[in-house]
């Protein structure tokens, strides 16, 4: 094994990665490995492997046939199978068959049915000539990584993540996540700086699918956002920005993804339509007609209707100090009436240009007290706050994911494992 120094002098270190393990939350080791070493070949120790992916058409008994099975032992590996492992049949196009031989041309002593990357449903014949099926889960190997990017001229914060090498899923979680502290509209600008450390599963050296996101850094105008996930005490996880406090907000300043806010909240501005200057009591959100609106925060449906202004509207009230209202719509969504209880992200309806509106969009409004509050300014209640205790576990634990951020950002091809 090379010695880590001899790694951090290499300048394309594509294939050298290192694995930071925290034994407990505060202790980090260094191990460093070599990528896609020790994955088993054909020829192991286990005999002879044949695998087949499974096409449209193929049957199990189809297959089994195909390898040498009789009749009869087909018949009862397919019992074994419903019974032990609950398959009666397979996908075409993602299921794997592996067929394990002693030698190349002994019967098939070992079937392995791969549905899925995390699981696998093993057939064998005992000494008395049964067949049992065995299933075994597979543990990812799971290594976080760190990617940042910067926002160019011209540039989303999709284009930017994605030229930085964020796969879409953890993009669109990120991007879910900052719109609780962020004004995309606003706050993003040429020239700022973003970082995303999140969680990639591997089985056999082989990378499979994204895990979760764990740390995010954003230089926003307005200050810099960061938010790191944390595991209470009592197991809950959520985001928590550097001091402990919950980075999960309430209610989302900008409930759909990635529209343009066309028009923002004033006390007093000439209306499209109208003509004359009057208060603008929400922030205009441009959308194509039928994009689904999601409820920003959790709630209850208190008012759902039409009038010649906001034409399709609901409002919702989210507790005892916030409500939310979104008008224009193109139609509701089915099920949603007053008194409909809704989740956080929910659909409650589509984007349309009903009442007095020049185009599709979404006009959304957050209503404090009563009274009239900008969704893009307003300072929204955290959902859940750490006590003293889980506060300083955070602390602790947030210093071991820096410490993993410092190390990545010099070194953007390793890992860490955690
Ligand atoms: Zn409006």
């Amino acid at each position: 094994m090379k010695k880590a120094k001899d790694i951090l002098n290499i300048n394309n270190i594509a294939r050298a990665v290192v694995a930071l393990a925290i034994i407990m939350v505060f202790v980090a080791i260094i191990l460093v490995f070599t990528r896609n070493n020790g994955v088993g070949s054909d020829s192991s120790d286990d005999g002879y492997r044949s695998i087949v992916v499974v096409s449209s058409g193929d049957t199990l008994s189809k297959l089994l046939t195909e390898q040498g099975f009789s009749n009869a032992q087909v018949l009862e590996i397919a019992k074994v199978l419903k019974s032990d492992a609950d398959i009666t049949s397979l996908r075409a196009d993602s299921d794997k068959i592996e067929f394990v031989r002693s030698e190349e041309d002994a019967p098939v002593s070992k079937v392995v049915i791969v549905p899925s990357p995390w699981r696998q449903i093993e057939v064998t014949c005992n000494a008395e000539g049964q067949w049992q099926c065995q299933t075994i889960d597979i543990k990812p190997d799971t290594r976080v990584v760190y990617r940042q990017g910067e926002i160019l001229d011209g540039d989303s914060f999709y284009l930017a993540g994605a030229r930085a090498g964020i796969p879409d899923g953890i993009l669109a979680e990120v991007y879910d996540l900052l719109a609780f502290e962020m004004d995309f509209e606003r706050d993003v600008r040429a020239g700022q700086k973003f970082s995303v450390l999140f969680e990639e599963n591997y089985a056999n050296g082989e990378k499979i699918d994204n895990g979760r996101v764990l740390a995010i850094q954003f230089e926003a105008l307005r200050g810099n956002v960061k938010m790191y996930r944390f595991k209470k005490a009592d197991g809950k996880t959520g985001y928590y920005d550097e001091n402990g406090n919950g980075a999960i907000k309430s209610l989302k300043r900008t409930p759909i993804n990635n529209a343009r806010v066309t028009s923002s909240f004033s006390t007093r501005r000439k209306h499209p339509v109208l003509g004359y200057t009057r208060a603008h009591k929400g922030v205009d959100f441009r959308a194509s007609t039928g994009t689904p609106i999601p409820s920003a925060g959790a709630g209850r449906v208190v008012a759902r209707g039409y009038n010649s202004g906001h034409g399709n509207y609901i409002k919702i009230r989210h507790n005892a100090s916030y409500e939310t209202l979104y008008a224009h719509m193109s139609r509701f969504a089915k099920g949603v009436v007053v008194g409909t209880t809704v989740k956080q992200g929910q659909t409650i309806g589509y984007v349309g240009s009903t009442g007095l509106s020049t185009g599709p969009h979404l006009h959304y409004e957050i209503i404090k007290d009563g009274k009239h509050v900008n969704p893009m300014t307003v300072k929204l209640p955290a959902i859940s706050n750490l006590d003293k205790k889980d506060k300083e576990r955070f602390q602790e634990y947030r210093k071991v994911l820096d410490d993993g951020i410092g190390h990545l950002s010099k070194n953007p091809d390793w890992f860490i494992q955690l």
